[in-house]
Parts: structure tokens; sequence; C-alpha cells
């Protein structure tokens, strides 16, 4: 342990990527599927409504992409836009439009038509793919004027269809290879802070990023993932990616809702699987989860937003496997700390805390904590901002200089927005994004730690704590309660075990009931709403 709060790992070796079945290392997506097609062309590697389809199969289909975009006039470097939930078309896009190089954009098919427009107006794609369902916005995407072709799953007035964009595209691999800098694909953030920005990723970052999972998680032929978060985010691709290199099953079948999400885990024996702890909260609120026998479930990994640890205890009761919790950014290609399935299962009284913290920077990634005003880096266990660095950061946010001289310290480290402390043994705590800190009467409240607090009393099921404006204290922090089944807990009751456990300026100076707490599609709590509804 260092003077400061830099945890720099004490083994940096230069090859830490992931690599391919025929020992290369991942620099880009084209070859991660060709090779694992090579290494093991008759396994599964998507389960969907249409039944199995093999790594050959879906290294043809990713062929009959790049020829099609070759066709429609894509070249090198041009954009092309998947909008839609996950489905095997994502799959085949996503590494046919690596095949030929260009580059994906993955967009959020739950935005409204203005943000879709705004997304499409800023990455400037030739060709926009529309999902099943998605076919509403076939408008939008023509209306754009770098947009030659949309592609729907049946056609419509401005759109050619699915079938009709591949017939007659060859099944020949075009052989591009981009080199490990070249961007391989684009993201836009969910805008939880502002309008989205497309960030910019790498082969060599998703190499580096597929590293730690793929070591750990142990995934063969044999193995089945199932991934209920969106492909478009860095998380749902990222299980993705991980389960082919490892040559397991994608199981995509679509889903209508909870009920059938844990029929479809059961039937297919699934053995990895991704969630956001709001969707872990729902499922083990079923009782069909808690009596489900969850013996072929080997991992459960999570993250993107906070984990309450009374969900978090009930949960490794309820699946019995090994959890994994990840916490990273988009700009980061995902996880850059990771807490254990050692660190899950340790019953030390001394160490149980660690359950708080997201865990222990991945091998090789280093990260600080600064002070986010001097940007000067603090001693161990205080608190200030995230700041990552290596091979994990983004290239640059697209087309927006602005906004990347202003993320990246010293031009390549990444200032995340999130208040953390690290501890003595290296673990990291998270203290809220910085901009939802509630200065109250000159006290710096943590919504994390007040939530924490409230969500382990038992009629409290989801909580969220904002700052609103008070003319006596600058900001208050008020509660936004859901409660847990049919409990009728009060206002007051929630104040008093509030005032029980926390310093009084922490304690919600208000009490409010909703059905559901305003998230957006990768499970992230929009508390911008919360402020706003409850001001
Ligand atoms: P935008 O940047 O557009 O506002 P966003 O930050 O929500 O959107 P992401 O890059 O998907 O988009 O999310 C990264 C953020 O998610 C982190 O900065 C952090 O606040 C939160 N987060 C990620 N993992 C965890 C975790 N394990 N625990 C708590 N919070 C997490
Ligand atoms: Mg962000």
């Amino acid at each position: 342990v260092g003077s400061t709060a830099t945890r720099e790992p004490a083994t940096r070796e230069p090859s830490v990527n992931a690599l391919l079945p025929d020992g290369r290392p991942v620099q880009n997506l084209e070859d991660l599927l060709r090779s694992r097609a090579i290494a093991s062309p008759e396994s599964t590697a998507v389960i969907s409504d249409d039944g199995r389809t093999s790594f050959r199969e879906l290294d043809i289909e990713a062929n009959r992409v790049a020829n099609a975009l070759l066709r429609d006039g894509v070249r090198t470097g041009d954009r092309v836009a998947y909008i839609g939930a996950n489905a095997p078309s994502f799959l085949s896009v996503l590494y046919g439009s690596s095949k030929m190089g260009s580059i994906l954009t993955a967009v959020n098919n739950r935005l409204a038509p203005g943000e879709v427009d705004y997304i499409l107006s800023n990455s400037e794609p030739t060709v926009v793919v529309l999902g099943a369902g998605d076919e509403g916005l076939s408008d939008v995407a023509a209306a754009v004027g770098s947009v030659r072709t949309v592609v729907t799953v049946d056609g419509s007035a401005n759109s050619v269809s699915w079938n009709d964009w591949l017939s007659g595209a060859g099944d020949d691999d075009p052989g591009v290879s981009r080199l490990p800098d070249d961007t391989a694909l684009i993201f836009y953030s969910s805008g939880t802070t502002g309008h989205p920005k497309g960030i910019e990723l790498t082969g060599a970052n998703l190499g580096r990023a597929l590293a730690t999972m793929y070591h750990l998680l142990d995934l063969d032929t044999d193995s089945v993932a199932m991934c209920p978060v969106p492909f478009f985010h860095v998380a749902g691709l990222g299980l993705a990616l991980v389960t082919t290199l490892g040559g397991g099953a994608l199981l995509l079948k679509t889903i209508a809702g909870p009920l059938e999400l844990v029929a479809l885990m059961q039937e297919y024996r699934v053995t990895h699987a991704v969630a956001v702890p709001a969707v872990i909260s729902v499922l083990t609120s079923l009782p069909a989860v808690r009596e489900a026998d969850w013996s072929a479930l080997q991992f459960l990994v999570y993250g993107a937003a906070p984990m309450p640890l009374p969900l978090l205890q009930d949960a490794t009761k309820v699946f019995g496997c090994s959890f994994l919790q990840a916490y990273g950014l988009t700009e980061s290609t995902g996880g850059v700390t990771m807490l254990t399935p050692e660190d899950h299962r340790a019953t030390d009284e001394s160490t149980a805390h660690r359950l708080k913290s997201v865990g222990q920077p991945m091998f090789g990634v280093p990260i600080r904590i600064v002070d986010p005003v001097t940007l000067e880096d603090v001693p161990v266990g205080t608190r200030g901002e995230v700041v990552i660095g290596g091979a994990h950061v983004m290239r640059r946010y697209w087309r927006n200089e602005a906004a990347t001289a202003a993320t990246m310290l010293d031009g390549d480290w990444l200032r995340t927005g999130d208040g953390g402390s690290f501890d003595e043994d290296g673990y990291l705590y998270l203290h809220d994004r910085l901009k939802d800190m509630i200065v109250s009467g000159g006290e710096n409240v943590y919504p994390a730690e007040v939530e924490s607090v409230l969500s382990g009393h038992p009629g409290i099921r989801e909580v969220a704590v904002v700052g609103i404006h008070s003319d006596r204290w600058g900001e208050t922090p008020i509660a936004v309660v859901v409660r847990s089944g049919d409990s009728a807990v009060t206002e007051a009751e929630i104040i008093e075990w509030s005032r029980e456990r926390l310093a009084h300026f922490k304690c919600p100076s208000a009490v409010q009931f909703i059905e559901e707490l305003p998230r957006n599609a990768s499970g992230k709590l929009l508390k911008t709403r919360l402020r706003q509804d409850f001001a």
C-alpha cells in the first residue's frame, strides 16, 4: 500500500490480452469469430427462436453481411448502425461489419425517435439495420443524410428486408483484419448525465478488457450463456464476446418476462449469466426462482449499478453459484475492478465489509483517486474521484474533442465522475457519482450510504436517495421508496430507522412512496428524473 491511493498492480506483463483459440492475442472482432469458427465449427454459437446456429453458420452469415455492406458502398472506417434488442442478427452485423473494416455503432432501441435521430446524425452511418419490433424507426433512419440503406426484418416502404439484403451476397470472407488501435466499435453513453456521446473502443481495448473475465469464467463448448443485458451496452456485449471466444452458446430466445427468463435458464441449463441488480431483485422475489434447481448455473456476473448488501446475500443463497461483480464504464470498455467469487465466499467477519466494495483493480489496470478540484492524488482511505488508466481506456469520444479533453487527465487517464476511496487492502468503495452527492448544511451526504442503511429495512424493497432544495440547508436528502411485498411501512418509521443508524444530517427529511424506480435500459437509476419529479 503506497502513501497515496494509487493502485498499481504488482506485475504488468506486456501480454495480458485474452488469447484466441489459435493462440494469437485478441486484437479485433473479426479474428475473434474467424478463429472460433475454425476451432469448433460445429459447436453451437447461438440458440434462438429459429433453433441452433453453429459457429460455422454464424461465420458465413457474417461474411454475407460483409459482402452486402461492400455492395452497398460501405468503405473502411464507415459506420454501420444496429438498433435493436439482443438477437442473432446483431452478432452477424457486428462481425460482418468488422470483416470488411467498417465500425459497428450499437444503438439503444428503446430511445425516443428524437434521440435516435440525434445519435444517427452524430455517427453518420451508411447502413442502418433495425431489429425485430423496431421497424417503426425506419422513417427516422431513412431521413438521416448519410444513410443509403435501411434494413428491417420484413422490409417496408423505405427499407429492404433482411433476406433480400443478404440474397446474392457471397459467402466468402472479405478478409480484412484491422489493427489493434483502429476503432472497432462505437457505443453511445446512456445519457444519464447529459447528451449521449459516441465512445470509440479499439480492438486493443476489447482484447485487454476480455482477458480477466475470460480467465475467470472458465467457458468452453458446453457453456450456455444468457444475457438479459442489451448488446448495445458494454456489459451485454462483453458477455457475448467472451462466450464466443470460449466457444459457448449464447441463449438469445425472445423473452416475454421474468418468469419466461427463469424457465429458459432452467430448460437450457444456463451456466453463465449477466444481470443488473434491478433484474436480480425481480428474480429473487419470484417463488419460481427460489424453488428452482440452480445446480447448472456456475457464474452470475453483475454490475452497472450499486448492489444492496441484503439483496446480494439473499441472491447468493438462492442461486448458490459463483458471483462476480464488475465496476466500470463504457469509456473503460466495461469492468476495471472486480469482486471475485472468492471475495463473495469469504465468511470471515473481518473481511465481510468487502461485499460493499466493487473489489480490486483487474490485472493490468492502474486506478487512482484524485481530489476532484485540484486533481492531485489523495491518501488511502480518502474519498475523491476515481481515475482509470491503462489499456482499457477508450480511444476518444467520437468527433468530440472538447468532451475528450475534459474527460482525459494528462491525455490518458479517464475521469469517471464517480466518487470513491480505496481501503488499506486495495478494495475500491464507491460513494456515488460526484454529481449525485448532496451537500446539506455544509455536510456531504453520500446517497449510497443512506440507501444502503434504508435498504436494510425489511419493508423496503428498493430505495433511492436524492437531494432537493431546502431554504434552510441548501439541499436536503429525501428517500424515494418502493415497499416490499405487502409491507405498509410509513414515512415516520423509515425516518426513525435512519435516525437510529445515521447521523442526523444524513437522514431523509421526507419519504415518498413509488411503485417502481425509473431506470434506463441498462438498469441505471435516473436520479435526474427523481430530482425533477420530487423537487
Ligand atoms: P452517461 O455517461 O451517459 O451519463 P452512464 O455513466 O450511466 O451514462 P455507463 O458507462 O454505462 O453509462 O455507466 C458507468 C457508470 O455506472 C459508472 O460511472 C458508475 O457510476 C456506474 N457503475 C458501473 N458499475 C457499477 C458497480 N458495480 N456498482 C455501482 N455503480 C456502478
Ligand atoms: Mg458515464
